[in-house]
């Protein structure tokens, strides 16, 4: 693990469109940013585990750098067992989900708005959603890892090849990830994430 740090005042590296080898299609190029790698357990290691309705949580959270499990279809019994297994905090807007017994840690959503979730998540945590955004695969949740600039170079535009030097690749589907242009906008969210947990505001956007 490495990385620069986060340059909040600018020269924050851009977020651009994974193309080509990586596959992603229209509209997911959220899935293909990266700003900076965090240092290690600066979520403080909390995990969720996001029930099937909340996959858009999921990915924020992912972004965010936060260790949250997204299955759909899956079962409660499964949904216990990795909770108890993995000691995974179940985030639900699902009553019935909340109220089960077997369910050690579970909180309950009230916005159906992913935005006010992450608030409501970040919240109930005392979790500074900027403190590791994008260091982790949003499709995979596994933690980047740097890669070699000479390594990445049949799997990068030239353009983005050429404009960066720094490049992080995910272990499990082995996207490559780089900085570019909407990475402040990215941040921006989660700074405005940060501040509404803090005053309890809501803005829904
Ligand atoms: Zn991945």
């Amino acid at each position: 693990m490495g990385g620069t740090e986060l340059d909040r005042e600018g020269g924050l590296p851009a977020v651009q469109r994974i193309r080509g080898s990586a596959g992603l299609g229209p509209g997911s190029w959220i899935d293909a940013i990266m700003v900076a790698m965090p240092t290690e357990n600066s979520t403080g290691c909390v995990a969720f585990l996001a029930d099937e309705m909340l996959g858009r949580l999921a990915r924020h959270l992912r972004m965010a750098g936060i260790d949250c499990l997204h299955v759909r279809s899956l079962g409660v019994e499964r949904i216990r067992e990795a909770a108890r297994a993995e000691r995974r905090i179940v985030l639900t807007r699902s009553r019935r989900l909340a109220e089960d017994p077997e369910l050690a840690r579970v909180l309950l959503l009230e916005s159906g708005n992913p935005y006010d979730q992450m608030v409501e998540v970040c919240r109930a945590f005392g979790i500074d959603p900027t403190a590791a955004a994008l260091s982790r695969c949003s499709l995979c949740n596994e933690p980047l890892v740097c890669a070699p600039k000479a390594e990445v170079a049949a799997e990068v535009p030239p353009r983005a090849y050429a404009a960066r030097d720094e490049f992080w690749r995910c272990p499990r589907c082995r996207r490559i990830y780089w900085g570019g242009s909407h990475a402040r906008e990215i941040l921006d969210r989660f700074e405005r994430i940060r501040s509404a947990a803090v005053t309890g505001a809501r803005s829904g956007s």
